[in-house]
């Protein structure tokens, strides 16, 4: 589509898009003193609140105050199954079978989960493939994971760098790394998409890799639930994990989600740490000392989740569905961005670069850098920020702003390009 820079098109743009009306389904913040919606840019760090939530909340609420213990059983959506309820929206989101999905802990405590059932290092293979810059908590978990077998991190952990000048990976360098190591590798744990550059990963050729070399193969999908469209279980991805509270918009440390392809459920050679919450559904209540988990991802779950949370999800994965699921999403994203894209060209090019990839490789992040000889890249978001604008700074250098389709529009990324041409 020929674009063009103006608010009449943008509006006609947002009048012929059809998930506009999901915006009212969101609570926008509001800039500071004013009764003006801000420019809010900033899904890919925390989701808006869908206005679902609160009455999901609500509802649990009340279970607690009217039912106490017996909010497990005699209810709509009792506490005892209440994760089951999230499996099929969440499965969608990644490709997955129902049974391949849970929700429960925190993102980071599901990777090292993880790695306990699938890093299995021996002698030969003992070393994990990572990014050189993977976000701190995934780089802390490996290495912890790394120490923990008595290996030495710097020599365990192969890192990806990008080539000399350049912010993102080429798959063809990650490939031929996966091959140059191929028989000292023992897992590739790797992000679907990577959160300063914002750029994609090819999660299906670098599967087919690991499974060529008989690799395992995780990957850190905070970036990506939400974001991207995905077939884990066709790709035979081993296991993943994600956050709730970025694109998925449960509401801040939200529980995460977690991944465990259907290979893997019926393997009492794995080892696992295990709880009551991954045993057996039919006789977890016997309280007897023999573990049996479940065969299926809840296999992994350790206690009884916390429901206020997982109420939060329900509220924002049943506002995802009635969008019409991912496919949708990351329909209208593929042009929303592209269209903050165009603006930014179109206007700012002697002052910024764009470091997220084109051609398909981005989801609704763009990573700017600022360019300037009068203004640092701090200063510029500083300012972007006080004219209502919420979008994040990460060291060292990048402005990360995200239009997402749930409740981002068109007028939106008008706004944002005149804020950041005024800042500038
Ligand atoms: C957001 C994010 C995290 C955050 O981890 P928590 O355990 O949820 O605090 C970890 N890794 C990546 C890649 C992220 O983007």
């Amino acid at each position: 589509m020929a674009f063009e820079d103006s608010l009449a098109f943008a509006q006609s743009l947002d009048k012929e898009d059809p998930l506009a009306h999901m915006r009212q389904a969101f609570h926008i913040p509001r800039i500071k003193y004013s009764t003006e919606e801000e420019v809010y840019f900033c899904g890919n760090s925390l989701g808006l609140q869908p206005k679902l939530t609160s009455e999901y909340l609500n509802a649990e609420l009340s279970k607690w105050q009217k039912l106490g213990v017996k909010g497990h059983f005699d209810c709509e959506f009792p506490w005892m199954p209440y994760h089951e309820f999230l499996a099929d929206e969440s499965a969608k989101l990644v490709g997955a079978h129902p049974s391949e999905v849970v929700c429960m802990n925190s993102l980071t405590a599901n990777l090292h989960f993880m790695m306990v059932s699938f890093y299995r290092p021996s002698s030969k293979r003992y070393k994990i493939l990572l990014e050189d810059h993977a976000f701190p908590s995934d780089h802390y978990a490996v290495e912890s994971q790394v120490r923990f077998h008595g290996y030495d991190p710097s020599e365990a952990m192969v890192l990806l760098k990008p080539r000399d000048g350049e912010e993102c990976l080429h798959l063809e360098d990650i490939l031929s790394t996966i091959d140059q190591h191929a028989d000292e590798l023992a897992l590739i744990m790797l992000p679907g998409v990577q959160y300063y550059t914002g750029q994609v990963f090819d999660m299906q050729a670098i599967t087919d890799a690991a499974q060529h070399h008989d690799i395992t193969v995780g990957f850190d999908l905070a970036h990506a639930a939400g974001n991207i469209e995905m077939q884990l279980h066709d790709w035979g991805v081993d296991f993943a994990a994600w956050c709730t509270y970025k694109y998925l918009n449960s509401g801040p440390g939200s529980v995460a989600g977690c991944f465990v392809h259907e290979k893997h459920h019926d393997n009492p050679e794995l080892p696992r740490f295990a709880g009551w919450w991954g045993h057996d559904k039919n006789s977890r209540f016997e309280m007897e000392n023999e573990f049996i988990p479940i065969q299926s991802a809840e296999g992994w779950q350790l206690s009884n989740p916390p429901i206020l949370s997982l109420a939060a999800i329900r509220a924002s994965l049943d506002t995802i569905k009635e969008a019409g699921g991912i496919a949708a999403l990351r329909n209208k994203s593929k042009q929303l961005t592209a269209y903050l894209r165009f603006l930014l060209h179109n206007r700012l090019a002697a002052h910024i670069d764009i470091i997220t990839p084109d051609d398909g490789l981005s989801g609704c992040q763009l990573s700017i850098c600022v360019n300037s000889d009068n203004k640092t890249g701090k200063q510029v978001f500083a300012a972007i920020e006080a004219a209502g604008v919420t979008c994040d700074w990460r060291a060292p250098n990048v402005i990360r702003v995200a239009p997402v389709p749930l409740y981002n529009s068109y007028e939106d990324c008008i706004r944002f390009v005149d804020i950041l041409e005024a800042s500038l």
